[in-house]
């Protein structure tokens, strides 16, 4: 999962940027770049690691102009030490931002690359970017309609050029991609908790396939789908947005698809213990950051204290990000001080957001275990995840994801708990206003976006 900020028609347009991604850095931790644009010229600044330690005073006062991009990116398998894994992409006077999964990208390389040359990157944004520079379309839209029409997958862009920016959304809506407004100024982000921090009004959530043209002459909407550009939003296509970017990606600040983050995750744990209640339970133990609210809703439900026996070290980033299974299990120790007081001789319920590789559980019970805890409940906020996300979150093989492998009762002795019981896709359906237009496709095996 990426993050995008993108800022138009603003004075120090980069200085906002480093505020919206350093926002959003909870999404990936790895890479981070702005781009920006003073209408003629494009300027950028990247690297690897965190947004604060990327961008000095210097680097953001070089980055000249009214508008700007930037993105936080997490390392991939794809990543080569040789050369560029950050983004913005700049190519021809074109500056890019991609959050998403092109799946097809191998396939479409050595075509892009007949017609382009060779890709500098091994990034698959570089795909679209290429065919936006390329495209001999008239209009802005049928640049975009050109760079887009063959991928397969996930996207968010921004592409930033002159005095234009235009942000696009995936037909199938699969990652969330807002708009603020501030002024006389334009703000984008894949979330909205920037914009609260910069007290910037938010005022719609990009429509799935649509392209927003920001430039000289105001702003404008075309649409499009696999078909073509539309003059109207394509009402007759089917959604996909990521489940998961409500149930841990994004900030519990956020509104995320219309649904309020800490709201819905509150809404799962009330479900989660109205579903498998623990008559025994005295103590509720969320698992830090994501599962804090989710175990916020389970207390309530269950007329418990949400205890803090587990505080978040402020030093360490999300487990998911770290790229080998060596690094995660040590990262998982890592992660929390505990308060052993809180736990001693108790009943505890474990809420935690999801599993995905038997990881963090494991570690966090040993530990509840060590610090007293007598029997150990874990209720988990998410359906059984047993296929691959194809769409670029970070889960790519059935033979890592556990529950493809084991049953609730083999996780259950895995993991060193007493019981463990999962929320149904159906409970999941019944907390949002729109259950048809989400992706489910790790927890059911039906994938949408072909
Ligand atoms: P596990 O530790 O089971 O491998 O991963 C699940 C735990 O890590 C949860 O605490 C969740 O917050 C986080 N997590 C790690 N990777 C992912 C991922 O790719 N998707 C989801 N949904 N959660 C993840
Ligand atoms: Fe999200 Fe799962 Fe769909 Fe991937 S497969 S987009 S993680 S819901
Ligand atoms: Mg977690």
């Amino acid at each position: 999962m990426c993050g995008l900020a993108g800022v138009f028609n603003a004075r120090k347009a980069a200085e906002k940027i480093y505020v919206l991604l350093h926002s959003e850095q909870h999404r990936a931790k790895d890479y981070a770049g702005i781009a920006s644009s003073d209408g003629s010229n494009l300027f950028c600044h990247k690297g690897s690691g965190i947004v604060q330690d990327i961008f000095s005073q210097t680097d953001l006062d070089r980055l000249h102009g009214l508008h700007a991009i930037g993105h936080v990116r997490y390392s991939t398998v794809n990543d080569d030490p040789d050369r560029d894994n950050a983004q913005p992409l700049v190519y021809n006077g074109v500056a890019l931002a991609h959050n998403g999964n092109i799946y097809n990208c191998k396939q479409l390389q050595p075509w892009v690359e007949e017609l382009t040359g060779k890709l500098a990157t091994v990034i698959d944004s570089e795909i679209p970017l290429r065919l936006f520079c390329q495209s001999q379309a008239l209009t802005i839209e049928g640049r975009v309609f050109d760079a887009v029409k063959h991928l397969k997958g996930s996207y968010c862009l921004l592409i930033l050029f002159d005095d234009t920016l235009v942000a696009v959304r995936d037909p199938f809506g699969n990652r969330p991609l807002s708009l603020g407004h501030d002024g006389d100024s334009w703000f984008l982000a894949s979330e909205t908790v920037a914009f609260d921090v910069m007290m910037v009004k938010t005022v719609r959530d990009i429509l799935p396939g649509e392209i927003l043209i920001l430039d000289k002459s105001g702003q404008r909407s075309v649409y499009f789908d696999e078909s073509g550009l539309r003059p109207s939003p394509p009402h007759d296509h089917q959604l996909a947005q990521c489940k998961f970017c409500l149930d841990y990606y994004s900030h519990p600040g956020s509104v995320v698809f219309g649904e309020n983050v800490l709201m819905f995750q509150r809404r799962c744990g009330q479900k989660l213990w109205q579903e498998h209640p623990v008559a025994s339970g005295n103590i509720v133990v969320g698992i830090p950051d994501s599962a804090i609210g989710h175990a916020e809703g389970l207390a309530r439900e269950a007329g418990l204290y949400l205890e803090r026996v587990l505080t978040r070290h402020h030093y360490v980033g999300r487990t998911f990000i770290e790229p080998s299974q060596g690094l995660r299990d040590t990262a998982v120790l890592r992660k929390f001080l505990p308060i052993k007081s809180l736990v001693e001789d108790g009943v505890v319920i474990l809420v935690d957001d999801s599993i995905v590789r038997l990881t963090t559980l494991p570690g966090v019970v040993r530990l509840l275990r060590w610090l007293g805890a007598r029997e150990i409940h874990a209720r988990i906020s998410a359906p059984r995840i047993f296929c691959p996300c194809f769409y670029g979150i970070d889960t790519p093989t059935k033979q890592e994801l556990i529950a493809a492998n084991l049953s609730n009762e083999e996780i259950a002795r895995k993991a060193g708990v007493d019981s463990l019981e999962f929320l149904s896709v159906e409970s999941f359906r019944s907390l949002v206003s729109n259950p048809d237009d989400y992706c489910y496709a790790c927890m059911t095996g039906q994938y949408r976006i072909r």
